[in-house]
């Protein structure tokens, strides 16, 4: 192995996101087993202060597609600024982060390149017998490890697979590259941006905390009636204090497709578990949440559990979480939050 080309974007404050310096870190590593050339390529509206923060990574060369054709998401004109950079640098292995800007064109670019890509890998490495790509199947039940024939290979990595990277910036010397853009290439136009249903975001994948709200928020509480708009206002003051993550239970996600009074900001995208998502965060907070078993599996990479729920038979205190407090959600997190106002 030669060169390993490490791919990014700026997000849209100009920044390298978390996923992208966690490649990063995939990429030094690959390079150091292998001896491998390391070559940065960035593409985006501006990418020269991204450039610049990773400036002391040890690139020997750092390539970037810049301009306003770039600076938003676009199928054909991020796939020909992508392959435009890959031609230029001809690596055996590019190394990304899964970001939905890199999945959605990633595909298209390995089939131009003749190469083969992988999204959503959880490792890349190197042994005598070449790069190795590690990922999931069947809902996070089998890890397999898989070698690829084509070349190049591109490996866009899930969030939370490496450390993010840390280092010195310094000012980086961009080559420019030209990626050809036809008129079809620059049709689509972002004219904005739809957050689901309240406007607030609330699934955010590189927090270190994941709030899970579950169906106990919206049943009847010891005076006999539900305070579903009260959940919501406590629920919504955890999540903007802690830039927590919200996971949804299935109940409570399922009730609130059903027109009763909901937690107006819960969707399916929230779902935590077997039919849900897996996601990884350092802790987890469940709460009004039973605790059963295929909500449960998906708290897999939840490295510290807690909960709290009204029962002290409830599915967490059978082995499932590090602690859990046997008390009212309601109570607990309004007090939670007057000690992070404080
Ligand atoms: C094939 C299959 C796939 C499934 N996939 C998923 C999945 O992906 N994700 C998932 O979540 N579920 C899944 N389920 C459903 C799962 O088994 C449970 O039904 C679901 O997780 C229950 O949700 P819950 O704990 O929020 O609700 P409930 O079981 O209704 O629990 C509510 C809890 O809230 C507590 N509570 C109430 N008021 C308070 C209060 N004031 N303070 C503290 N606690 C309080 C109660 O004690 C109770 O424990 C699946 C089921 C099947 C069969």
């Amino acid at each position: 192995m030669k060169t390993v080309l490490f791919l990014a974007h700026p997000e849209s404050d100009g920044s390298l996101g978390k996923v992208a310096l966690e490649a990063l870190t995939a990429a030094k590593s690959l390079v150091e087993k292998s001896g491998a050339d390391l070559v940065a390529a960035l593409f985006g509206g501006d990418v020269q202060p991204a450039a610049d923060t990773i400036a002391g990574c040890g690139a020997s060369r750092f390539l970037g597609v810049s301009g306003d054709d770039f600076a938003q998401p676009r199928y054909a004109s991020d796939a020909a600024a992508i392959e435009a950079l890959c031609r230029s640098v001809n690596p055996d292995v590019v190394v990304c982060g899964s970001t939905s800007r890199i999945n959605r064109v990633l595909p298209g670019v390995a089939h131009r390149l003749g190469g083969c890509g992988e999204l959503n890998a959880t490792a890349v490495d190197v042994d005598d017998n070449g790069v190795t790509v590690a990922r999931w199947f069947y809902r996070q039940r089998m890890r397999a490890v898989l070698r690829r024939e084509k070349h190049p290979l591109l490996v866009a990595l899930g969030s939370g697979s490496y450390p993010a990277w840390q280092g010195d910036a310094g000012s980086a010397q961009i080559e420019k590259v030209d990626a050809e853009l036809g008129d079809a290439c620059t049709r689509t136009a972002v004219i904005g941006q739809q957050a689901p249903q309240s406007g607030a975001q609330t699934i955010r994948p590189d927090a270190d905390l994941l709030f899970v709200a579950g169906a106990g928020w919206m049943k009847k509480q010891t005076d006999g009636q539900t305070h579903v708009s009260e959940a919501e206002t406590i629920i919504l003051d955890t999540l903007k204090k802690s830039q927590a993550s919200l996971g949804g239970s299935k109940s409570v996600v399922d009730i609130s497709g059903e027109g009763v009074e909901v937690l107006s900001f819960m969707t399916h995208l929230n779902q935590v578990g077997q039919t849900g998502a897996v996601p990884r965060h350092p802790k987890g907070l469940a709460t009004c949440c039973h605790g059963e078993e295929p909500h449960v599996v998906g708290w897999r990479f939840i490295n510290e559990r807690r909960a709290i729920n009204l029962d002290p038979n409830c599915g967490w205190a059978h082995g499932k979480a590090d602690v859990l407090y046997v008390a009212d959600a309601f109570e607990v997190m309004r007090k939670v939050n007057a000690l992070m106002e404080e």
